[in-house]
Formats: C-alpha cells, structure tokens, sequence
C-alpha cells in the first residue's frame, strides 16, 4: 500500500497552496492508495480533508505536524489546535501517549541553519525514547540530509518513514512509504508504522524522472 504520509494543504498551512481537491486528483492519478494531511500545530485541516475524500472515495489519514524545540513532529493519533507554536516535546510525548499515538520526527537532519536539528550523528535521549521511526525520506529536503537521516535510522534501530511534505500539488509523492499490508483506518496505520513492515523510497523510484 502507496501512502504519502506527510502532506500539507491550504486548508490550515498558509505556506501551502494544495487544496483539497488538488490533493486527491493528483494522489489519485500518482496511484497512491491513501495520503496523511499534517499541518502545522492543528488537526483542522486534516479533518477537512478527510471529510472531503472521504465523500470522493479516497483516503486522507489525520495528522499533525508538531514544532518542538527537538524538531517537527508528525504526531499521529492526537489531533489538537496545539496551544503554542513550539510546543514542549515533552508535553507533546504526554499528549500522544496518551491517546496510544505516534510520533515520527520529521525531516531529522534538516540544513544546519535550523538550529533545532542539531542532532545529526545522535538522537536526544528523550526523543530516542519516545521513537520507532524517524523520516528519512522528505521530499522537501536534500538528499544528503535524508542520507544523513537514514544512517541515524540504522544507528538507532529505527524504522524509515517517506513523505513529500508537499506544500504544491506538483510535490505530491516525490517520498513514499510502502506499506507491505493493507491499512483501512488510522488505528490501524498507527499500528503499521509500530510494527515496521514498511520501507520510504523516493517517488521517482517508482514514477521516474517525470513532472513531479
Ligand atoms: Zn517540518
Ligand atoms: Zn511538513
């Protein structure tokens, strides 16, 4: 099963100009079986989205993607309006947890100008902790940092996750995570990405050197 699992729309990330319709036309004519929405710091959008292909038939899977002072967060299984912009890791962990939820650190080695992402060789011990995966193929961010993600990935023991962390129609699956069984809810993809049989790849692995 094909999922892009980190997407943003214009429905509550302004930097975005996906709308809802873009985003399942164009997963649709990519042959993605499902996509996660995960705005920044609100589960509105997602829940927007959802609703909408839900009514086309397609999937849309509901997440968040958190800013801590460890990095962004896709968060799964907790869906707010988070109260502030960088929002403690550790109240984030608690939230999550709570709701037997998941976070995956998104974009973990992202450019040095993020002084955020200064865990590039080693993973904070809380945020290690807390982890089964980390992202390592973000389609927004060079290669050479998702290398460097992936060799943190294998050093800790973790799974790999792909999302295009698209903010344009045209970024929809350029990272992908295949999932080796079928997912029919967010229950279920929760515990998919627990149960690591998944790998990322990069969109053009699988649709070539296109338009993407
Ligand atoms: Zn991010
Ligand atoms: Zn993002």
């Amino acid at each position: 099963m094909l999922v892009d699992l980190h997407i943003h729309t214009n429905v509550s990330s302004r930097c975005s100009s996906v709308t809802p319709q873009q985003l399942v036309e164009r997963s649709r004519e990519l042959g993605l079986d499902a996509v996660c929405v995960t705005e920044h710091s609100t589960g509105v959008g997602a829940q927007v989205n959802y609703e909408y292909a839900l009514e086309q038939g397609f999937k849309v899977f509901r997440g968040m993607e958190v800013y801590t002072e460890l990095g962004d967060m896709l968060a799964f299984g907790w869906l707010d309006r988070v109260k502030y912009y960088l929002f403690p890791f550790t109240e984030l962990r608690k939230e999550v947890e709570e709701r037997d939820g998941i976070i995956i650190p998104a974009h973990p080695c992202r450019g040095i100008s993020d002084a955020r992402h200064r865990y590039r060789h080693t993973l904070d011990e809380e945020l290690a902790q807390a982890i089964v995966a980390i992202e390592t193929h973000n389609g927004a961010v060079t290669r050479k940092s998702n290398d460097q993600a992936e060799r943190l990935r294998k050093k800790y023991g973790l799974f790999g996750t792909g999302g295009s962390d698209a903010h344009h129609v045209s970024h929809i699956g350029r990272s992908l995570t295949v999932f080796e069984e079928s997912i029919g809810d967010e229950r279920e993809l929760i515990e998919a990405l627990r149960g690591g049989r998944y790998r990322a790849i990069y969109g053009d692995e699988l649709f070539g050197g296109t338009d993407l």
